[in-house]
């Protein structure tokens, strides 16, 4: 039996968090295999350094160096300090080279090549403490294991099956010598060699890529929570963890920003019917969420809420629209040649809106520009929203708890925006003004997660 267990920022991001993990990872029954994000903050200072370049290399390879030895000399002794140096100095000379490389600079990939090291280093400094810890361990980067992947500067997604083919050839031997990989989370390979990041969180999904292709009996994921919970714990504190829920709900949450798990996280794991456990590395003795096929029937009206933030929707305004479907297929077209997220659409006679990122409106209302004028009146942007994804059992088929939730939206005196009933079995979603959403979400929350009835936030 094998279990694939992921390991986020904060979980490996000093050196006593890093110890509690070996001794997650020590007691596991199944043989482990064990992806790894970068240490806290590792990531976002690479992002910055990207856009610093080309000044301040010198700055930029000192202290991210100072990062990790600090901690691998606070977690190894001398010796096995001096082993740890012979590798960290191998991939700090490709860092560096990265970092000098006027010409990788100039590929449309290279911050995904940079955003990606903080999970090279990570993942050596853990391998190395479990050998210190008695454990064969060793650190695989994704070139090592053959994870594919194929897409956009910043939002790759795996080629799972060349990925599978790749894993069984270069990981499962390890596996086979009882040796524990530890495998970089975040990024995959393109064809020509060179990183493609998942996006940002990317390491989950990484992780059940992973687990996909080595056909594992389980995936975890390690965190900084007790496990999926009724809320974002960091907006809602009386958030509740909830202990099971299926495939389909925590998928639905994830896209709509329950940042617990990357969006992208579920399919790979679903397809293949792996449960994956959502747990909390600073507390391993709670049992965490699990995510499955099947759950039992709840007794609260919902599960979960989330908030995703930063959205904005487009409003196309052309006469009698609904009798021109070919028009909307080409509105959707031009929309779709950036290969932009829509998180819903809908229509009237004479509009169709389209919710999509705030990032997104620039590069959509130019390729809008390039239809006919014939195919449009008017356009009108509205910025500043955000999507509310409230997950329950039966929600559609239930009389009545639409009323129940939009008569908590008009408490927090928020309009609705935009609303997607009925597009998805398990939630329901509508969109509201961004200075509103929290409150919406406390209000829904208090009433129909903890059922309390009294007034107020
Ligand atoms: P990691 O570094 O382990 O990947 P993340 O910061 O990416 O951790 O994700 C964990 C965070 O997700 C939590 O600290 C919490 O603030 C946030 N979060 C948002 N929605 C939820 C939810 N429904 N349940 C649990 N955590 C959530
Ligand atoms: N280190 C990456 C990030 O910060 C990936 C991850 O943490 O999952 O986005
Ligand atoms: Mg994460």
């Amino acid at each position: 039996m094998i279990t694939v267990m992921k390991f986020g920022g904060t979980s490996v991001g000093s050196p006593e968090a890093l110890q509690r993990v070996t001794r997650i990872i020590m007691n596991e029954k199944n043989s482990p295999v064990v992806v790894a994000s970068a240490m806290s903050g590792v990531t976002n200072f690479l992002v910055s350094c990207a856009e610093r370049l080309p000044v301040n290399r010198e700055n930029i390879i000192a202290e991210f160096r100072k990062k990790h030895v600090d901690v691998a000399a606070q977690l190894l002794n001398d010796e096995q300090m001096a082993e740890f140096m012979k590798d960290f100095n191998v991939r700090m000379r490709d860092f560096k080279n990265l970092l000098e490389d006027e010409n990788a600079s100039k590929d449309p990939f290279y911050k995904d090549n940079l955003t990606s090291q903080g999970e090279r280093f990570s993942t050596l400094i853990l391998s190395h403490t479990l050998r210190a810890a008695g454990a064969k361990s060793v650190a695989l980067t994704s070139e090592d294991c053959g994870i594919c992947a194929e897409g956009r500067p910043l939002s790759g997604s795996a080629d799972l099956q060349k990925t599978e083919a790749m894993m069984a050839l270069k990981v499962k031997p390890y596996i086979d010598d009882g040796v524990i990989p530890v495998i970089t989370g975040f990024y995959g390979i393109k064809g020509d060699g060179l990183p493609l990041t998942f996006g940002r969180g990317g390491s989950d999904y990484s992780a059940a890529v992973v687990a996909n292709a080595m056909n594992v009996d389980l995936l975890e994921i390690w965190t900084d929570v007790d496990g999926f919970m009724s809320a974002d714990p960091h907006i809602i504190p009386d958030a509740i963890k909830i202990d099971e829920m299926n495939f389909g709900e925590a998928a639905e949450l994830a896209y709509f920003g329950a940042k617990v798990l990357h969006p992208r996280t579920i399919e790979p794991v679903r397809m293949k019917h792996i449960p994956l456990n959502v747990r909390n590395s600073f507390k391993p003795e709670e049992p965490g969420t699990t995510i499955h096929h099947l759950r039992k029937q709840m007794e609260s009206m919902l599960m979960s809420v989330a908030i995703k933030t930063d959205l904005s929707i487009i409003t196309i305004s052309s006469a009698e629209i609904a009798y021109h479907p070919e028009m909307v297929a080409r509105i959707i077209e031009k929309i779709a040649e950036n290969e932009v997220v829509i998180y819903s659409i809908s229509t009237s006679l004479s509009t169709v809106a389209f919710l999509v990122h705030s990032n997104d409106v620039k590069s959509i209302l130019s390729k809008l520009n390039t239809l006919s004028p014939g195919d449009i009146e008017r356009i009108e942007v509205k910025n500043d929203v955000a999507l509310v994804c409230a997950v329950g059992d039966n929600l559609l088929s239930k009389c009545g708890v639409s009323g129940d939730i939009f008569a908590a939206v008009k408490e927090a005196k928020a309009n609705v925006e935009m609303i997607s009933e009925g597009a998805s079995d398990v939630s329901l979603n509508f969109v509201v003004p961004m200075s509103k959403a929290t409150d919406v979400v406390k209000i829904l929350h208090r009433k129909y997660v903890r059922g309390e009835s009294n007034e107020g936030l």
